[in-house]
């Protein structure tokens, strides 16, 4: 071999060995890019979700390698949840999308942090896949799967509003979250009680009459395979004494006679027990003369001014001139309409789930029986009729025959128009 070989020979081998240490290096480092720590995290029903696969891409050497680490998760067993709408808490990544699967289906899905709606009980299987994107060109990115398993048992949700009632309120009571399609039932001394369907489940009403007793009534609400038992605590409300005095002719008219009281209940007994089973209001209910005031109210202790005999009031007397338009104070159903000697021209408007309201001593009655009336329909025009001698219309309202403050309904302090 020549000198010149030789030469080449040596050269070679420096580069050869300058290539091995460079390489040695560049593999060193590339070894040493580390994946950046986990700063993921989610987590579901309330439960962290752990060991997620990780898919994580580090650049190298400035921009000119980049190192993709995978670590295999695992599924997680999150056991029974209670919950139908649980929530999907995600931090640390960019984009997240979640999908629940029922039997091999996906049947709910949420994209970001948020709620699931779960249609069904049953066994599920969750992924959620959470990105975290790069920050700058070739920056750091990966992706993360959380998988996990869990069985749902979903138990309605029983609620009464409000838990603590005044005599004369409307207490609402809901069922939510029913999965299995059962009809809720209701059992209480309280009032008779009715469920309608909502757009979240039923929904009930109770009248609270102003002889309950103070203390806790008990409310038995079954659905399906649950049972649930709350309480309303009653307590007495205030009501106004006052002093009514009508002429001996009058009490010893046709309208104050036994037969004429005898024909008043008899029809009245025959509307309390309706229910029908949709509510046809929704929202604040309006005065049935919108220029009337209320002179006796609600619950008010009447005493006669000639016998000092005293009774309670079932409604609110709404003092007006005659003439005066009346009208529904909320949308319903017509479920009796006529003349009663008692209270003249009688109209007992059905708004649905068995609260009414019962408008009396009109002069004329302008409806029929199964009329829809919308809320402000005109149903009749005021008067003096039945017994009594001022220009008026008796304003009342009952949840089957629990008569309840139409006051509170008018003006929205009541559970039941919010
Ligand atoms: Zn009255």
């Amino acid at each position: 071999m020549g000198r010149i070989a030789k030469f080449f020979v040596w050269v070679l081998m420096v580069l050869l060995f300058l290539c091995a240490v460079l390489g040695g290096a560049l593999y060193l480092m590339y070894r040493m890019a580390a994946p950046e720590p986990s700063q993921v995290t989610a987590s579901f029903a309330g439960a962290e979700l752990k060991s997620p696969s990780v898919t994580w891409t580090t650049p190298v050497l400035g921009d000119l390698f980049e190192r993709t680490d995978e670590t295999q998760g695992g599924v997680m067993q999150l056991g029974t949840i209670g919950t139908a709408v649980p929530e999907l808490a995600v931090t640390g990544a960019d984009v997240v999308s979640a999908e629940a699967f029922l039997d091999g289906q996906s049947v709910a899905s949420v994209s970001g942090s948020g709620v699931l709606t779960l249609p069904a009980n049953g066994t599920y299987t969750l992924r959620v896949t959470a990105q975290v994107t790069p920050k700058r060109a070739n920056g750091p990115h990966g992706t993360y799967v959380f998988e996990a398993e869990f069985t749902l048992k979903a138990v309605p949700q029983i609620t009464v509003e409000p838990a603590s009632a005044l005599q004369g309120d409307v207490v609402v009571v809901r069922v939510e979250g029913i999965l299995d399609g059962s009809v809720p039932t209701i059992e209480t001394e309280l009032s008779p009680a009715y469920f309608v369907p909502t757009d979240t489940g039923y929904e009930a009403l109770l009248g609270v009459h102003y002889n309950k007793s103070g203390g806790e009534w008990p409310v038995t609400v079954t659905c399906g395979d649950t049972t649930g038992t709350l309480a309303v605590t009653v307590s007495g409300a205030s009501f106004e004494k006052v002093t009514e005095t009508l002429s001996d002719a009058m009490k010893q008219s046709a309208a104050g006679s036994a037969a004429a009281l005898k024909a008043f209940n008899d029809a009245m007994y025959g509307v309390y027990g309706i229910h029908d089973g949709e509510l046809y209001f929704d929202g604040q209910w309006k005065w049935p003369v919108a220029t009337g005031v209320a002179t006796v109210p609600y619950g008010a202790f009447v005493t006669d001014g000639a016998t000092g005999e005293e009774s309670r009031h079932t409604g609110i007397d709404l003092s007006v001139s005659i003439n005066t338009p009346v009208t529904a104070p909320a949308a319903g159903r017509v479920v009796y309409a006529g003349w009663l000697d008692r209270t003249g021209g009688t109209v007992v408007i059905e708004h649905g789930a068995g609260i009414k309201s019962y408008l009396f001593h009109l002069a004329e009655v302008t409806c029929s029986v199964n009329d829809m009336v919308a809320q402000g329909t005109q149903v009749g025009v005021s008067g003096i009729a039945g017994y009594t001698e001022k220009p008026h219309v008796h304003f009342e309202v009952r949840v089957g025959n629990q008569s309840v403050d139409p006051a509170k309904l008018v003006n929205g302090s009541s559970a039941a128009v919010k």
